[in-house]
This record gives C-alpha cells, sequence and structure tokens, in this order.
C-alpha cells in the first residue's frame, strides 16, 4: 500500500512539473501540424491550444483551393468574369505573393495551379502534352490584378491560384503570433514543412531537423534554433516516379514541370509567411540563382541539398 503511494505521489510530481510543457500533434490544412509550449497555467494552455487550432482551420476554410465554399474558391471560380471583393486578410496575402513572384523573377508564381491542378500526386496523375502546352500559357502572376478597394480580377479565362506555397507558413506564423500576445515565450509551431519557434526551449535551444530527401528514416542536418522560422521544401514530398522521371509538387512556372536540380531547400528567418514562400522559390531557382537571392537578404539564410545531396549554405550559416 505505501509503495503504492509513493508512485502515485512521485507520478503526480512529475506529472505538475512535466505538465507545463504543452504539446498537440493535429491534422490541418491536408497536413501534420503539432504544437508545444510551456505555460504553467494548464487551463489558459488548453484554451490556446484550441484557439491555435481553430485559427489553422478559419486559414484553411479561408484560402484552401478544395474547400467550395472558400473565399478563393470563389476567386477561382468567378474573377475571370467579374470582380470580386476578398477579405483584406485574402488580399494582403495575394499582395504579398505577387511581391515575392516580382522579386523572384517569376520562380514564385501562385497561379502555378492553372496546371497544378492537372496533376494528382496520389493517382500518379499528370497532364498530357497537349494540355501542359497550353495550361503552361496560363502560368503567369501577373494575371491576378490587385483593383482598389479589395477587389481582385483574373486577366483570363482558365487561370487559377493555389496558395499553398505560401498559406501554411501565413498560418503558422499567424497561430504563433496569437501564442505571443497571450504571453507564452517559449513555443514550436509546425505544420507540414513550416516551423515557427518562439524563444528557446527554457535554456536550451529548440533543435530542428531537415528531413534527409531520400531516407526517411534519416535527418540531413540538425539545427539548434531560438525565436525564428524555418521552412524546407523537397521533392520528396508529394511525388511519383514514372519512366524515370519524379513528378513531384514544386511546379517550375517556365515549364510547367516539376523543378529539377535541388532535392531540398531549407530557408531560416524571423517570418514564416515569407521563409515558407521562398524555400519553394529557391528550389525552383536553383543552387546558383536561389544562393544569389539569398545571399541578397541579409536577415535570411539558407541551406541547399543538390542532385549530389551535397549541403550548400548561404554565407551566414557557413560563418558559424
Ligand atoms: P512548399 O512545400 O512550401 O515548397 O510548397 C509547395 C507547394 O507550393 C505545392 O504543393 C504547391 O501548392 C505550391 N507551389 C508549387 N510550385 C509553386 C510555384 N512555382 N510558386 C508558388 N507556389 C508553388
Ligand atoms: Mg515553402
Amino acid at each position: 500500500m505505501t509503495r503504492l503511494l509513493i508512485t502515485i505521489i512521485s507520478l503526480l510530481i512529475s506529472q505538475s512539473a512535466y505538465s507545463q510543457w504543452h504539446r498537440l500533434p493535429f491534422e490541418t490544412m491536408g497536413t501534420s501540424a503539432y504544437v508545444e509550449f510551456y505555460s504553467q497555467d494548464s487551463d489558459t494552455a488548453a484554451q490556446l491550444i484550441q484557439q491555435v487550432q481553430a485559427e489553422f482551420e478559419r486559414i484553411n476554410q479561408l484560402m484552401s483551393p478544395y474547400i467550395a465554399t472558400s473565399e478563393l474558391s470563389r476567386l477561382n471560380t468567378l474573377a475571370a468574369t467579374e470582380n470580386i471583393t476578398v477579405s483584406t486578410e485574402l488580399f494582403q496575402l495575394l499582395s504579398r505573393a505577387t511581391d515575392i513572384s516580382n522579386q523572384t523573377a517569376g520562380a514564385f508564381d501562385i497561379t502555378f495551379a492553372s496546371i497544378g491542378f492537372y496533376y494528382d500526386y496520389r493517382q500518379h496523375k499528370k497532364p498530357d502534352p497537349k494540355v501542359l502546352q497550353q495550361a503552361k500559357q496560363l502560368i503567369n502572376y501577373k494575371s491576378v490584378l490587385l483593383l482598389a478597394d479589395n477587389k481582385v480580377r483574373y486577366a483570363k479565362p482558365g487561370v487559377k491560384v493555389d496558395l499553398g506555397g505560401i498559406a501554411k507558413g501565413y498560418a503558422v506564423e499567424q497561430a504563433s503570433l496569437l501564442l505571443a500576445k497571450a504571453g507564452i515565450q517559449h513555443a514550436l509551431i509546425t505544420a507540414g514543412g513550416d516551423t515557427r519557434l518562439l524563444g528557446d526551449k527554457r535554456g536550451l535551444p529548440w533543435q530542428v531537423a531537415i528531413k534527409h530527401p531520400r531516407q526517411d528514416d534519416r535527418f540531413a542536418a540538425q539545427l539548434p534554433l531560438m525565436d525564428t522560422a524555418i521552412s524546407t521544401s523537397g521533392d520528396y514530398e508529394r511525388f511519383f516516379i514514372e519512366d524515370g522521371i519524379r513528378y513531384h509538387h514544386i511546379i517550375d512556372p517556365s515549364t510547367g514541370k516539376s523543378s529539377t536540380g535541388l532535392l531540398s531547400v531549407s530557408v531560416i528567418g524571423a517570418d514564416t509567411t515569407y521563409t515558407d514562400a521562398l524555400s519553394t522559390s529557391l528550389f525552383v531557382l536553383g543552387l546558383e540563382q536561389g544562393m544569389q537571392l539569398i545571399e541578397r537578404l541579409p536577415e535570411y539564410e539558407a541551406i541547399f541539398i543538390d542532385a549530389a545531396k551535397k549541403m550548400h549554405f548561404s554565407s551566414g550559416l557557413a560563418q558559424q
């Protein structure tokens, strides 16, 4: 009896010390997400976890092209024929995407979807060459006209937008702001390949791993990080292989085909919306042009893994 009591008491003690870290894996935006943070108040923590999940779901309902009632679906259905008024939030993210397209010479292009919708990686489906040639002409971010008063118009019929290269990062950033506003100082939020860290892990840096691009059970690198964001884009996330060709989810807007040359790119910097879009962009730009771009952004660093699985670091990381 005494031994049982001691066991129970020691369990309770370790539980209460342990329970100041709150953790929850969940599914959202078609991917796995995870939140972990430090709080001494477990009631508040439970509420915050719910708010984080709700925030992801809110953004998903707004921006998913697969949800018929989303604002983005409405645009994709109607914006070629009439001006559509959207929420300030969606308008601002579309503006952000356009800025990044300009900055990356069109490597980042949310109208990749004009062709992207012909791919289904799970079903091993891809557009046939004729469809590809035609749909390729519709990829041009300049066809998304951002007008006054949050109105949006697509310049041509057939233009489609997908925010898959930026919306997850945006949602991670919004969720981290929510935690920060609630006074949380130590947190990790991740969804798909996009991760935001608030502070450190109470005295230690967070350890964020970059997946090995060809071996599921291995890491290519592990980085001690704090108070920053990191996003990884890889050709191993959603893909199928046919006749030796890897068809994957990052589309080079200039060809309409999956981008070749790199296996993965990770970008580290303050803002998850930007690291998300940049990692996709650098993947398309390739090592040489991608490195040139990241070197022009002093607050952002990148790790490239090339086709020979060799890692390349931008100068801010190479120095460390
Ligand atoms: P990520 O995993 O962040 O690299 O994002 C990949 C996702 O971005 C894809 O699943 C598409 O939804 C979207 N995407 C693919 N190619 C592009 C591109 N060239 N520009 C913008 N978004 C893209
Ligand atoms: Mg990305």
